[in-house]
């Protein structure tokens, strides 16, 4: 990797075969749910792309895999346009990145306000809209701006609400109004296993890690199919936040549990980085237990005021991060990549 790049010196080239091949494993990872490198791999073809374009800010272009919410919108499926833009999330690789968020949020706001630390879950992006309480459509997220429609397939999704219950919408502004709610759609380590172990006994061609089987379950052209597979949702996220009654991250996390969804018992409301680092180690250490993968763990500014403040960058909020964990021996097992220049 770096080495290649420092020994030919030519910034440009390996700016351009890095973005090649960064779009051309987007591909097969978002298109078609099958990669064909680990997630490791591609996050340091990304991490060094990053770094590139950094250097050499004269180099940088709109159309860069690092300026751009990373997904596909694929024909098979009607386009959604979704309320507001679904971001993806900056990435602390390791401790240092993540005190670093940290200082800017300090300097941002003077003090560390008030964070809410939750699990990354590892699974597929689901936006789901409700009108009048009731689930009238489901999209991927896509570019960020344009989703799948997959609403067949997620009313097969159990833990959905296909009605929200009715004490809730009296924390939504206009209930009438349709509302655009977000997770994590996944599929438990152990179903995962017994779908691989199925597929290889019929000799289909198994998924690479629970996410993507997540992902292609979702984006089945056939509802039945779905349906047989095992889902399930964390929710934790809405479109417009001026459309809710509640004013922080927490009270959301709070009014979707009482509004039916699956909401991830292990979160935590802190003031202080000291906090923040505490929550990531236990995380860690209980990752192998839980019995869906989490790959890190998400810090985010509770209060939707204060995040406005901060904003977003063309792919990211910048009142939230994702704290990466170090990845799990399995995934090793894809081929790792070097790139040619
Ligand atoms: P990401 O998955 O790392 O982070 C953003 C996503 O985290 C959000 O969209 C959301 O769906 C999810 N998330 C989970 N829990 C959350 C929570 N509690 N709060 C908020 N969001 C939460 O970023 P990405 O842009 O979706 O994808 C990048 C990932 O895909 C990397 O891990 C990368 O390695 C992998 N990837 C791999 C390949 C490959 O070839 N192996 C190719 C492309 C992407």
């Amino acid at each position: 990797g770096e080495a290649l790049a420092e020994a030919t010196g030519d910034p440009a080239a390996r700016i351009e075969a890095l973005r090649r091949e960064i779009e051309h494993n987007s591909y097969l990872y978002y298109a078609k749910d099958a990669p064909a490198i680990s997630d490791a791999a591609f996050d340091s073809l990304m991490h060094e792309l990053r770094a590139l374009e950094a250097a050499h800010p004269e180099l940088i272009d709109p159309s860069s895999p690092t300026q751009r919410v990373g997904g596909y919108v694929g024909e098979q499926f009607a386009p959604i346009q979704h309320e507001r833009r679904m971001y993806s999330l900056d990435d602390a690789m390791g401790a240092e990145e993540l005190d670093e968020w940290l200082a800017r949020v300090k300097e941002f706001f003077g003090t560390i306000p008030e964070l809410v630390c939750e699990l990354k879950i590892d699974g597929s992006s689901v936006a789901f809209t409700y009108e009048g309480g009731r689930l009238i459509r489901a999209a991927t997220r896509g570019d960020g701006t344009t989703g799948e429609d997959i609403t067949v397939n997620v009313r097969t999704v159990k833990d959905v609400p296909l009605r929200l219950r009715d004490g809730a919408l009296s924390g939504i502004r206009d209930a009438d109004a349709s509302i655009e709610l977000r997770g994590e759609c996944y599929m438990p380590k152990t179903s995962f296993e017994a779908l691989n172990a199925a597929a290889e006994a019929n000799g289909k061609q198994p998924f690479a890690n629970p996410r993507n089987a997540a992902a292609g379950s979702l984006r089945q052209k056939d509802p039945q199919i779905t349906a047989h597979r095992d889902l399930s949702t964390f929710v934790y996220a809405v479109g417009d936040e001026r459309k809710l009654m509640a004013e922080t991250q927490w009270d959301l996390l709070k009014w979707l549990g009482e509004a039916g969804f699956h909401v991830n018992p292990d979160i935590a409301l802190v003031t202080s980085a000291e906090e923040v680092h505490e929550f990531c180690r236990k995380s860690l250490e209980r990752r192998d237990a839980l019995p869906y993968d989490i790959d890190g763990v998400v810090v985010k500014v509770n209060s939707f005021a204060q995040q406005e403040a901060m904003g977003y960058t063309a792919r990211a909020p910048r009142w939230a991060i994702a704290f990466k964990f170090p990845p799990e021996e399995k995934t090793t097992l894809l081929r790792d990549i070097t790139v040619q220049v």
